[in-house]
């Protein structure tokens, strides 16, 4: 079993607040992706639930029994990072059994394991090698290795796969999915990518400057976005906004809508402008129009639509996908 909860967690470091007041209920088996930009405090909500920083103020639960005043060897929690931290010197088999002989399991017992782990990730042909020897996909997958042995109540994944080039971190996206759906184990994982959180998710944790913006499905936050903020950043390319007299016809401060919910003509429509660049990424085209109010705005279209620099066209939204915001970017429904 591995549920966790946050409650009213707070963390600062010297003066500065980091997590004014997290409170979050990951339930046994989830796969919970915390994303936002960079220095929003992802890593440091995933430290404190590992136990490797201190609560400033709040608890933190695991299967509902406190575990606050924890250190990391006593949760039963297995991190994975970004640098792979493999000892150079160990063959891969070494790596994976080492905190396994660190608990003085018998070796039999570690062998077992240790095929188990090799199986599921493939790397039964990489035993013997030392990291030197291996791809960074490879690397990767002995550090998980090294996490499954230890048959954690949840693995808690802070980037581990910024490293990777963008073909690579695409294949192991797929790799940790699958392996959630072999092991059912709780897993946290933290990205600043929107396409991994939206992929891999059971539910997405948005933070923004330490505060949790939303926390749900990855289509729930896609249909019914909060707020502007977890609008802008989930989906892509990213929503249009219009303020001004274009939100003002909506009865809003400010309107969004998505590239997708966007039609484009050159007959007429309600938005009139002028074709920018057009991006031609053969299943889509991202054109990107200069609109008469100034503003610069995305609409996704077929592959094979016949646009280019300097058109002018009408742009119209679907009226049902329209997103109405509040002055403090809170969305009306
Ligand atoms: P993220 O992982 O989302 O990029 P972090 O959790 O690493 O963000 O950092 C959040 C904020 O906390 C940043 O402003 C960072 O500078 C600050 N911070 C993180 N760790 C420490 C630390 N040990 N001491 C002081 N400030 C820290
Ligand atoms: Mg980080």
């Amino acid at each position: 079993m591995g549920s966790i909860t946050l409650e009213h967690v707070n963390k600062s470091f010297g003066g500065h607040q980091v997590i004014p007041d997290a409170s979050l209920e990951i339930a046994d088996g989830e796969f919970v992706v915390f994303v936002g930009p960079s220095g929003c405090g992802k890593s440091t909500l995933l430290r404190l639930i590992a136990g490797l920083e201190d609560v400033t103020s709040g608890a933190i639960r695991l299967d509902g029994a406190d575990v606050t005043e924890k250190g990391p060897a006593h949760r039963g929690l297995a991190m994975v990072f970004q640098s792979y931290a493999l000892y150079p010197h160990m063959s891969v088999r070494d790596n994976i059994a080492f905190p396994l002989r660190m608990a003085k399991m018998d070796k039999a017992a570690i062998a077992g394991k240790v095929a188990d782990a090799a199986r599921i990730l493939n790397l039964n042909d990489y035993l013997d090698r030392k990291p030197r020897a291996l791809s960074g996909g490879q690397r990767q997958r002995v550090a998980i290795g090294r996490a499954i042995v230890r048959e954690p109540k949840a693995f808690l994944f802070d980037e581990p796969l910024s490293n990777l080039d963008a073909a690579l971190r695409v294949n192991m996206r797929l790799e940790i999915s699958e392996l959630h759906q072999q092991l059912k184990t709780t897993m946290v994982y933290v990205t600043h990518d929107q396409v991994e959180a939206m992929t891999m998710a059971d539910k997405i944790v948005v933070l923004n400057a330490g505060r949790i913006e939303q926390y749900g499905s990855p289509m729930d936050l896609y249909k019914r976005p909060a707020n502007r903020f977890v609008a802008g950043f989930i989906g892509s390319p990213r929503m249009n906004f219009f303020e001004g007299q274009i939100a003002s016809r909506y009865n809003a401060a400010a309107i969004g809508v998505r590239p997708e919910h966007v039609s484009v003509s050159k007959d007429g429509g309600d938005w009139r402008g002028q074709v920018g660049v057009a991006e031609h990424l053969g299943s889509d085209t991202f054109l990107h129009i200069h609109l008469e109010d100034g503003s610069l705005q995305t609409v996704r279209t077929g592959g094979d639509i016949a646009l280019s620099h300097g058109d002018d066209v009408w742009l119209t939204p679907d009226p049902s996908r329209i997103y109405r915001f509040d002055s403090a970017g809170i969305a009306i429904s």
